[in-house]
């Protein structure tokens, strides 16, 4: 429930809604709420005074980078504490302006179109930690301070592997990776596949992306050259090599 419901100023809405499902998606990723922590621990009486202070008058987010007040506790309130470090900071800033300027500005919380954008982009970023298998998120911040990404479950150094942008659109390519029609237009569509993963039989280490859309494609190399890839044919993944899918051409990065 929003602060501005819970201490009786406003009726539900579309921005009230929009901190609902923020507060739903902080559950979902962080198995906790995100006003509940150290001042939540610390209330011996949960009467409705006290609630309305920790939900309504006096919220504080338990990530606010400028005010500590509210940290999960240790040993009461771990899932928060493990799961936020395992997202990419794109995701977290997200989290913080709805739980900080967004808690007492309803107009400037998360759009259900800003979470969906940075929930495609996540899915796209996935690296698979090659000592252990688990699915570690790429974090950009990490990547532009040149800091390393290392696995959560095994605490190994993951390398980021190559990826083809397309548009704003990046995909991380792995041996299960799914080009999807998303990932070509930009239109949400996650389920219909246009192109997967094919490595060649004589060189394991020469992987394709194959056509597995209706239309034919075009391969562009580094030194300009083209070449058709038509429906069922792969083009070879290489760095600054292109990919004309039409109206949009990707690059491999
Ligand atoms: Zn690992």
């Amino acid at each position: 429930m929003a602060p501005e419901i819970v201490v009786g100023k406003a009726k539900p809405s579309r921005n009230t809604d929009l901190y609902s499902l923020a507060v739903l998606l902080f559950y979902m990723f962080m198995l906790n709420h995100p006003l509940e922590g150290k001042l939540e621990a610390s209330i011996r009486c949960m009467d409705v005074f006290a609630m309305n202070k920790l939900y309504g008058t006096d919220p504080v987010f338990v990530f606010d980078p400028n005010d500590k007040s509210n940290r999960p506790v240790r040993g009461y309130q771990d899932n928060a504490l493990i799961y936020w470090d395992l997202y990419p900071q794109k995701l977290k800033d997200l989290f913080v302006q709805a739980f900080t300027v967004g808690l007492s500005t309803p107009a400037k919380r998360v759009t259900e179109n800003k979470w969906l954008e940075t929930f495609a982009n996540m899915m796209s970023e996935i690296i698979i930690c090659p000592n252990c298998g688990a699915e570690v998120f790429l974090d950009e911040s990490k990547e532009a301070l040149g800091v390393a990404h290392t696995c959560w479950n095994c605490q190994g150094v993951v390398p980021i592997p190559v990826s083809i942008q397309i548009e704003k659109r990046r995909i991380i390519i792995n041996q299960s990776t799914k080009l999807y029609m998303h990932h070509i237009t930009g239109d949400y569509d996650m389920e219909t596949v246009v192109g997967s993963i094919s490595i060649n039989p004589n060189n394991p280490k020469l992987w394709g992306i194959k056509n597995e859309s209706t239309e034919n494609w075009t391969y562009i190399k580094a030194d300009g050259t083209q070449a058709p890839v038509a429906t069922g044919r792969s083009a070879a993944i290489v760095k600054d090599a292109k990919i004309n899918f039409g109206q949009y051409i990707g690059e491999f990065k």
